[in-house]
């Protein structure tokens, strides 16, 4: 049974859920299955990860990415259509362009904030661990 909050929720992330699917299909995920309610979708195609929506896109499904990529699933639910300029532009550029120190990619927005938000734990000597 479709429930009104799963509508509600794909709605309000329409713009990621497309290209999610999208982006799936285009890298030919070879399996997927459902994860707190996300969809992960392999690949040995895709390197490292993203989430579009409800969809996690991996090249490898280690539990650390997931629980990471999860993180970013519960940022897109908050921030809805803002999710795309807020954390999916800065995210890509950062990672793109590598506008972070060597080793920190993860301490600083957005992606400390996925990490926080999915369960994984920041030690104080850098160190990332899970929940
Ligand atoms: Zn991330």
């Amino acid at each position: 049974m479709v429930r009104f909050k799963d509508i509600f929720l794909w709605a309000w992330q329409s713009p990621q859920n497309v290209l999610g699917r999208f982006l799936a299909a285009a890298y030919g995920c070879r399996y997927r299955y459902s994860y707190r309610g996300c969809l992960v979708h392999v690949s040995s195609r895709f390197p490292g990860g993203i989430s579009l929506g409800r969809h996690i896109i991996v090249g490898k499904d280690t539990p650390m990415t997931l629980v990471h990529e999860y993180g970013h699933c519960l940022q897109s639910r908050i921030l809805g259509p803002l999710y795309l300029p807020v954390v999916g532009l800065w995210s890509g550029l950062r990672a793109w362009l590598q506008l972070y120190r060597p080793g920190h990619y993860y301490d600083s927005f957005p992606e400390n904030w996925a990490d926080r938000l999915g369960g994984v734990r920041h030690d104080r000597y850098g160190g990332r661990h899970l929940a």
